[in-house]
Formats: structure tokens, sequence, C-alpha cells
């Protein structure tokens, strides 16, 4: 295949995005698109380019004083008659048009026209952030070569309608078990209803207040959940046991241990088995180049309520932020598309935060 991020391509974000959308890379093929950004990447002299998998990085070493990671997964959810990209007025249309092609044009065209930037930068091209956790490129990358991730701060390019996203909530899965005991129907008042007894668990959750935290000028806000529930053995039969999922979303200054513990004083008296757990990520602000960064977007932030990658660098020490064009609305919509204006208005923004002083 003839390489389609040209030199004219790569100095323009947009026809970049436009680019980017039209190589088709749905989680798991990959392949096309990385051998595309590699090519690119390697003829930059002043870059050192590697690969692990379907996963590109490229870095700079000026000597800088401090590192950061501007961050994207090459990776895009199944198409929805949505490929190739289609252009309507200001907009873009088309599968990875938001989430996050429109972010990840942001680093290849920064890496590929930015020789001298302030800090010494590593650019994050990875695979699979759509799907399960074990394909991830980023955490396969910080198995396989945690060096490779070594900065003082990271940008996930991830669709933010420009403003700045930092940190993110933690999540943890929970079953909740009523029991009972099993009788026939037509004579009920022999058992004991495991599903009635699920009601004062609904209760309590339904009659939560859920916290609003505030870290770092950012406010999280909490939320917990019974998501899915199970019971019953027939159709003739007092069940003897319920299962009710919840999920509780948490804000990051609580650790999953702490998490956990207001869970089970919430649902005291229950039997409560934790299924699933990813810790959230505090904001991280005070970084010189986050401070640096927030100065040149000009917006305060506001707090990730859903996780993202960057619990993933927080888990490595890196304090990092969310900052994309797309509208995180619009991400896994057949309708999903990005705003010319939000393309050029944070590739300036990302330049002007870049650009040696
Ligand atoms: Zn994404």
């Amino acid at each position: 295949m003839e390489n389609p991020l040209t030199p004219e391509v790569l100095a323009d974000p947009v026809a970049l995005t436009r680019a980017l959308v039209d190589i088709e890379s749905v989680s798991l093929n990959e392949k096309a698109i990385a051998d595309c950004v590699e090519q690119v990447l390697r003829a930059v002299p002043h870059l050192t380019t590697y690969r692990h998998g379907n996963t590109v990085m490229a870095r700079t070493d000026l000597g800088r004083g401090s590192r950061v990671v501007l961050a994207g997964h090459l990776d895009t959810v199944p198409l929805n008659n949505n490929f190739p990209s289609t252009m309507r007025g200001d907009l873009m249309y088309g599968c990875g048009t938001s989430d996050m092609k429109s972010g990840v044009a942001f680093a290849l065209h920064l890496a590929t026209t930015l020789p001298d930037p302030r800090y010494d930068v590593t650019y994050f091209f990875y695979e699979a952030e759509e799907i399960e956790s074990r394909y991830n490129g980023l955490s396969l990358v910080a198995e396989a070569h945690p060096q490779w991730l070594e900065a003082d701060f990271a940008v996930l390019l991830e669709p933010t309608y420009g403003v700045v996203e930092a940190g993110c909530q933690g999540t943890m899965r929970a079953t909740v078990v009523t029991t009972g005991i099993r009788a026939h129907s037509a004579r009920s008042w022999h058992g004991v209803n495991a599903v009635h007894a699920a009601t004062e668990v609904l209760r309590r959750l339904s009659e939560y207040q859920a916290r609003r935290v505030t870290i770092d000028g950012c406010e999280y806000r909490e939320g917990m959940n019974a998501v899915r529930i199970h019971g019953g053995v027939a159709g003739n039969v007092v069940p003897d046991r319920c299962e009710i999922e919840v999920n509780y979303r948490f804000a990051p200054d609580r650790t999953p241990a702490e998490a956990e513990a207001h869970l089970r004083e919430v649902l005291a008296g229950y039997e409560l088995l934790v299924t699933d757990c990813a810790p959230g990520a505090l904001p991280g602000l005070e970084a010189p180049a986050a401070r640096e960064f927030l100065a040149a977007v000009g917006a305060a932030p506001i707090g990730k309520l859903g996780w993202t990658d960057v619990a993933r660098f927080a888990a490595l020490g890196i304090p990092a932020l969310n900052f994309g064009p797309g509208d995180p609305n619009l991400a896994h919509h057949p309708d999903e598309h990005v705003e010319i204006g939000k393309i050029r208005d944070g590739a300036a923004t990302l330049h002007r935060w870049l650009a040696a002083a």
C-alpha cells in the first residue's frame, strides 16, 4: 500500500485526521495503520522510533530537563456504515473521527513537524484500547519495555471537546447476594423469598447520596448503582438466591481498599463479593509541565468521570490528563464526527505549549 501519510498531509492536522480515519483499524486490525505511522516516524531525523506489536513509539532526546508523553490509541470500535470518512460542512464524519484519530493526528503532526520542542517528547501510538485490557498496547509496553514510558507528565488525546479532563474516577463491581429458602409457590409460606429480600439492597442503593469531591479544582461525582439483577428458579418456585451486581464509581481520593470498605458499609449485613476493580487517578495538575499545559489551554480543567488510560500512567507514577478535539458524547456513536474548528484550535494549543519559548 502506498503510504497516504505524505508530508503535505502530515503538515495539516485536518487532512491528517481524515487520512488516518480512512485507514481502517478496528481493534486487532491495527497492522496497516501502525505500518504507515512507523514508516513516517522512522524517516524523521530528530526522532528515535520503536515498535512493539502494533504499538509505535517515537522519542526526541534533546537533553531537555523534563519529558512529556503525547499518547493516542490507533484502534477504533467496529465500523457502523461510517467508513470511509465524509465531510458535511465543517464536520468530518466517520469511525474514529472523534475517538480518537483527530487526537492521534495532533501527536503525529507535532512529531513530524516540531524538531525542537521545549521538553523532550515521547509520542505514543498504541493498539487495542477499545477491547479487553489484556490486549491494550499501553499495558503491554508497560510490561515489556517500562522504560519507554518514563516521563514527567502525559497527555492522552482522547475526546474531551477541547477542554482538559483531569484524573479519572475508579470503578468497582461487586455482587451482593441475598438468600432464602426454596419452596413450591403454591405453599410459599414454607419458604423465604430471596428476590423479595433484594428489596432492602435496592432501597439502600436508590436512596444512596453519592459524594461530590473537589480535588485540584476538579469536581468528581460518585455513583453507586445496581447494574444487573439475577434470581429465580422456575415459575412455580420461591427462589432461594438472588444476585445483584453493583457498580461503584469512586472519586480518585479513595483507594480501591477504601472504596470497598465504603461499599461494605453501605451494604452492611449482606454477602458481598468484589469481582472487578480499577483504581482512579488523581488529577496531578501540580507538575510544572501540567501547569504550563493548562496555561496554554487557558480554561479550567474538569474532572474525568469515566475510567481512561490516564489511570495506567498514574499507576506508573506519571501525572496524566485527557485533552482532545472530539466530542466524548459521540464516541462509539454511528454519527461520530469531529468539528474542523476543534481540530485547528487543539493543534494550535498543543503547538503553543510545546514550541520552544
Ligand atoms: Zn478512545
